[in-house]
């Protein structure tokens, strides 16, 4: 089989883009840091039903990772990530490195503000102007048509929505729902590094997370039933960064009942960070 094509530099990309274009073309485009699961080829997917091309997008960004993250352990295989890629019919990977995307006397930073200064963002302080940064540069480099992020990020895709709004970057942006494993685990590039006896606990994220869901859609006040969880997470052997109860389009703290909203959650388990949500009423 052959693998689709990969491009490395910006003018590279550029090229092909405009070759497409000429031709009357739509352009779709996936960003994401590899080690690819059903989670991204959802995405390739929805991205393949609304455009002509899609761009599949590899950079293990080192400024979204603190000092003391998974920066150098993150899992890398782009020979398998084009095998990948090939079955499902994508024709470019797109997969600069570090010296095209931060070239020398590289100086420039996006922030966005409000929706950064908790959740992950409170406690992955740059986190999130790493991402902004790569995302903005990504979406400039390919100038696509439509761009498709997971909720699985759900913080992320908001900060993403939000900078592409606020700097008019003509590109629409859309989220596409988690894929889980049968038992409910979040697919996750990290979900690798979890032990044996982790990844039987790790359904109950899913479990715990959901249940705030029922529970609020049953009326429990959002302040009540999320301590109830943390305490549940604890309970079953995580640690808990945070478990939230959220508006789902502001990420505003909510206290009592509510009729929508997201209810989001970040662990740790042994040396592994899990993040997940869901939708309050949930499937929604
Ligand atoms: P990553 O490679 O982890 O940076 O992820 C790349 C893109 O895939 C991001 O938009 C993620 O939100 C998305 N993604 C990762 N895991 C999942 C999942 N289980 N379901 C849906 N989208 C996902």
């Amino acid at each position: 089989m052959t693998g689709p094509a990969i491009e490395r530099t910006v003018s590279g990309l550029r090229e092909r883009v405009r070759s497409w274009r000429r031709q009357g073309r739509t352009v779709g485009m996936v960003p994401t840091m590899g080690a690819l699961h059903e989670g991204h080829m959802a995405l390739v997917r929805a991205a393949q039903a609304e455009c002509d091309h899609v761009v599949v997008s590899i950079f293990v960004n080192p400024a979204q990772f603190g000092p003391r993250e998974d920066f150098h352990a993150y899992p890398r295989d782009e020979t398998r990530d084009a095998t990948v890629l090939a079955a499902a019919g994508s024709d470019l990977l797109y997969a600069p490195d570090a010296a095209e995307m931060y070239p020398p006397g590289f100086s420039t930073r996006v922030h966005v503000g409000d929706l950064t200064e908790d959740l992950c963002g409170g406690s992955r302080p740059n986190h999130f102007d790493g991402v902004a940064t790569v995302v903005t540069k990504l979406l400039m480099q390919c100038a696509p048509d439509t761009a498709i992020f997971g909720e699985k990020d759900y913080q992320q895709l908001l900060v993403i929505k939000r900078f592409v709004r606020d700097l008019n970057i003509p590109v629409e942006i859309v989220g596409g729902a988690i894929v889980r494993e049968a038992d409910g685990v979040a697919l996750s590039s990290r979900n690798a590094y979890l032990s044996a006896s982790e990844r039987k606990i790790a359904p109950q994220l899913y479990e715990i997370i959901s249940q705030v869901a029922v529970d609020l859609a049953q009326g429990r006040g959002a302040d009540d039933a999320s301590e109830a969880a943390r305490f549940k997470l604890e309970a079953v052997g995580f640690r808990v960064d945070y478990v939230a109860v959220r508006d789902p389009e502001t990420l505003a703290p909510l206290h009592g009942p509510v009729e929508t909203a997201r209810v989001l959650a970040a662990v740790h388990l042994g040396k592994t960070r899990l993040i997940d949500n869901v939708a309050v009423p949930l499937n929604t």
